[in-house]
């Protein structure tokens, strides 16, 4: 069965330093980035209904989308290996040659990399690209870039499992806003979001847009800061690369700067103003795994 994967544990780690202290702020990491080996973060957990409806459908490949470094490809590679699953990436733009640290574990997992112009990936979701894909690849079942369906919200909905309901605020880095419209449906406690790519407001649509989509409604509070995403997706800057490095040298907890960095940055922003949060409130910030993507930065 799809569920029969080993999941390690998974700490809650407190975060100490003079800073917290000062503004009277507990914050604590769930570190799903300690979930699996290879199938990172909430990766899983946007596969596995996807692996299971696959499954059910007789279907033993799998075609997904993803730019040169998506930790959904990764994740998607080991998940059909693991799974008995044949898996074709379609990546953005052209291969590098050589392949790159993230596309070539993909390949030795088995992923078939099928290189994607740029103008032919914009009509990734149109359907008439689903059928010229099945055409030409045979009976594949169909994941949308990011794990973004229906069994991706879905697997979602069981993170707020991995934690104790303890916590005043929870919060998640943001590509698609899939997991974040998973838990914001099943959630108690308010969530913040922080969303990883520029546009005023665009999680925050995708959010309702997929709730809206599979008709769930909000359990709680939820927003949505697009205050911290330097410009675009996987774009940095130098006072952010040192905030990692310090971060995670106190810490000794690793970082990407794609999502779970920018979120942390964007925490301690919003730490600095005055009264932005109660006093003694209780963070959660989730660790979203996807650590393959930081050897793009080195
Ligand atoms: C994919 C990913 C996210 C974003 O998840 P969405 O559901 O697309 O919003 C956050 N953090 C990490 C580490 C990821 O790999």
């Amino acid at each position: 069965m799809i569920n029969d994967i080993t999941l390690g544990e998974i700490p809650i780690q407190r975060i100490h330093d003079n800073f917290l202290s000062k503004s009277g702020i507990r914050l604590s990491i769930l570190r799903l980035d300690l979930i699996h080996p290879e199938i990172s973060g909430n990766k899983w957990f946007k596969l596995k209904y996807n692996l299971e409806c696959a499954r059910n459908e007789g279907r033993d490949s799998l075609l997904s989308f993803g730019g040169p470094w998506s930790n959904h490809l990764h994740a998607l590679a080991y998940a059909g290996q693991y799974f008995d699953f044949s898996t074709i990436g379609l990546v953005r733009g052209e291969l590098p040659y050589p392949l790159n640290a993230c596309l070539q574990d993909a390949k030795n997992a088995g992923m078939e990399l099928v290189p994607v112009s740029r103008a032919d990936y914009k009509n990734k979701d149109n359907p008439e690209f689903a059928e010229y894909l099945k055409r030409q690849f045979g009976n594949v079942f169909l994941i949308p870039e990011g794990g973004a369906n229906k069994a991706g919200v879905k697997g979602c909905k069981e993170i707020i499992n991995l934690y104790p309901q303890v916590f005043d605020l929870v919060c998640i880095a943001c590509g698609t806003g899939t997991t974040l419209a998973g838990m914001a449906s099943t959630s108690q406690i308010p969530l913040l979001g922080f969303q990883v790519l520029k546009g005023k407001g665009y999680i925050r649509r995708q959010v309702n847009t997929l709730m809206q989509q599979y008709q769930l409604s909000a359990s709680c509070d939820w927003n949505v800061c697009d205050d911290f995403h330097f410009g675009g997706y996987a774009k940095v800057n130098d006072e952010f690369l040192q905030f990692l490095t310090e971060f995670e040298q106190r810490h000794g907890l690793p970082l990407e700067p794609v999502y779970s960095g920018k979120m942390l940055f964007g925490l301690y922003q919003l730490f600095k103003k005055r009264d932005f949060f109660p006093q003694n409130y209780s963070i959660l910030a989730i660790h979203g795994g996807g650590l393959q993507g930081a050897r793009g930065f080195l």
